[in-house]
């Protein structure tokens, strides 16, 4: 089978995705190439999974160890194919409670996540156009933010729940999550640690 966008995207036991991500300086007709490369890659991932929604990417999950994340703007609408580009992206405040909700991620397959996140959170960015953003966001889009810029630090999902086994969970072929055996399926695998 030929190569196409998706996989470019790398998955865990690729120790890449451990890495911090670098600070994008001046931003260029690379940078914008890099970029399309990363809705190229989330948008043909979507294609090829059923029940799952290509919802955001960070440069490093196509093993480019750079500080850019993309977010869909409509998480709703599967037709609206835009993103917002978010470079060097830093969280300058988490507020509001802590709230568990799943989560998957296009570089750990099938495997979902109950994780605690704050519901609120501030972020300060640079745009495509090389100026400075902020934006407040809560709830579901707070909790992208959050896994995007920890994908920028070489975090993910899986580590802010690693004590926890009861909160991993499994995508079945009909879209169903079903709690995992840990001790069976994680506990002793080399794939996530
Ligand atoms: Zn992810």
């Amino acid at each position: 089978m030929s190569k196409t966008p998706k996989d470019t995207i790398i998955t865990l036991p690729n120790p890449h995705l451990r890495q911090r991500s670098q600070k994008v300086g001046v931003i260029t007709q690379q940078t914008h190439n890099y970029i399309n490369q990363m809705v190229a890659a989330t948008l043909d991932w979507e294609a090829s999974r059923n029940h799952e929604l290509g919802i955001a990417l960070a440069a490093i999950q196509i093993d480019l160890k750079l500080r850019i994340i993309i977010i869909r703007e409509d998480f709703e609408d599967k037709n609206n194919k835009n993103f917002t580009i978010l470079i060097n992206p830093v969280i300058t405040k988490y507020e509001g409670d802590i709230v568990e909700d799943y989560e998957g991620c296009l570089s750990i397959k099938d495997i979902y996540g109950k994780v605690p996140r704050y519901n609120k959170v501030r972020v300060k960015a640079t745009d495509i156009n090389g100026e400075e953003t902020r934006l407040s966001a809560d709830g579901f889009i707070a909790r992208v933010l959050q896994h995007e810029v920890d994908h920028t630090n070489g975090k993910l999902f899986i580590d802010h729940i690693k004590d926890s086994p009861k909160a991993f969970y499994h995508l079945d072929n009909d879209g169903q999550l079903t709690p995992l055996n840990y001790e069976q399926e994680i506990a002793n695998s080399t794939i996530l640690w």
